[in-house]
């Protein structure tokens, strides 16, 4: 499929990450404006509430404040047809509607929907490798059960922000060298991991097989899983990650349909042992989507998410396996996603490889973890023929711990 071509002029360049093609669900707010759902179209963002007579959707739906949770309530079928409509709307033979843009230089983003529950997964098989042969050893880097399930645990809801959210370098129990006591202290190994999450649009409430899974999933986000190496190192064995994850987890501000990505799907790599029947793919339900890292604006990692082992459809049917119940607005984070090469590492713990063999920056500084005042970004686009579907950049700046919290 090529460009489509929109009446917002800009839409209709190769580079911009939003042509019509795209259509990403953020909310925004002007001044002191209040939030409103709106959807990125070349350099502006179309405020739907001033198109809802156009869209086939109760205008209560558009003026939802916890943003695109509405939409998603309605359905699979519902999500199609306003995305129809939408493109219709701002296709280049529909009459101009420049009164409904705001251009995105005006804007601030906010959280595009409110998180149900947030799960994060660890199905990234490079990064597997990699951590499990920092922390255990080479012989014993994936265990045994990582080939047949897609590991995760379960997160907080109530620390994931928005991109452009300050991230405060946090205090935690520290562990010692060789297991001796620990220490309580700000972070020294404060790290990123670069991760996509899927947004459940449909809820579930039993087992659902991969296939239902994949229709539930309503969209994308760039997904950065805050994580504190050394808090997490002496905290994790034996049941996963707790404190070193929970201090923020930063999502962009753009949802990328699940529609929007339908040319870019390919499949999962070679299984290296059979799955289960009820975890087997039955069709592409990964995506090509390029990824990036940059630290202050250099980048320092690209990778892609095809890289995945389990697509996020497979996460989804192993987590409702059990039964488990499934909310609208549930996100799970893919896990970090990393490639066979060092450049394609996502998180800084495998760039530098646990701080032996730093990161060389540009300026040539040497570097293993994040600094007070450092800026991180994540960035994805998949690559069309002659467009882009970008998700715009999820970022945030690291500010020095606090004094300590617990000092009276
Ligand atoms: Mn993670």
């Amino acid at each position: 499929m090529p460009l489509i071509e929109s009446w917002v002029t800009s839409a209709n360049s190769a580079e911009t990450p939003f042509p019509l093609n795209n259509l990403p669900y953020g909310v925004f707010s002007v001044g002191d404006g209040p939030k409103k759902l709106g959807v990125a179209i070349g350099d502006d963002i179309l405020d739907v509430e001033l198109v809802c007579d156009a869209m086939p959707v109760n205008s209560d739906v558009l003026r939802d404040p916890r943003g695109w949770n509405g939409l998603m309530e309605l359905g699979s079928t519902a999500w199609s047809t306003f995305r129809t409509a939408l493109t219709h709307l701002l296709s280049a033979n529909a009459p101009a509607r420049p009164d409904a843009l705001v251009p995105q230089t005006h804007a601030t983003l906010h959280m595009p929907f409110t998180v149900s529950e947030y799960t994060d997964f660890y199905s990234g098989r490079h990064h597997a490798t990699n951590v499990g042969t920092m922390f255990r050893g080479a012989e014993n880097a994936l265990s045994p059960n990582w080939l047949h399930i897609p590991i995760g645990y379960n997160g907080r809801a109530s620390s994931v922000v928005v991109s452009g959210t300050d991230i405060r370098r946090p205090w935690g129990q520290l562990k010692g060298p060789n297991d001796e006591a620990p220490r309580w202290a700000p972070s020294q190994r404060f790290d990123i991991e670069l991760e996509v999450g899927a947004i459940v649009g449909n809820a579930s409430n039993g087992p659902i097989s991969v296939d239902k899974a994949d229709v539930n999933i309503f969209g994308y986000v760039l997904l950065n899983d805050w994580s504190a190496r050394d808090i997490q190192a002496w905290e994790y064995q034996p049941l996963g990650p707790f404190q070193s994850k929970a201090t923020a987890t930063t999502i962009g501000a753009w949802i990328v349909t699940a529609e929007a990505l339908a040319p870019f799907r390919c499949d999962t790599p070679t299984r290296q042992k059979p799955l289960l029947p009820h975890l087997r793919d039955t069709g592409p339900m990964l995506y090509n989507i390029a990824l990036s890292v940059t630290l202050n604006g250099e980048q320092i990692a690209q990778t892609n998410y095809r890289e995945m082992y389990y697509s996020a459809a497979q996460q989804l049917a192993h987590h409702t396996s059990s039964g488990c119940p499934m909310r609208v607005g549930d996100l799970l984070g893919s896990g970090t996603i990393s490639g066979p090469e060092r450049e394609n590492r996502g998180s800084l713990l495998e760039l530098s490889w646990g701080g032996k063999d730093p990161l060389m920056l540009a300026d040539g500084t040497p570097r293993s973890f994040i600094h007070d005042g450092d800026t991180l970004g994540l960035h994805g686009a998949a690559e069309g023929d002659g467009y882009r579907v970008g998700f715009g950049a999820c970022f945030g700046t690291v500010r020095p711990a606090l004094e300590d919290p617990f000092r009276g």
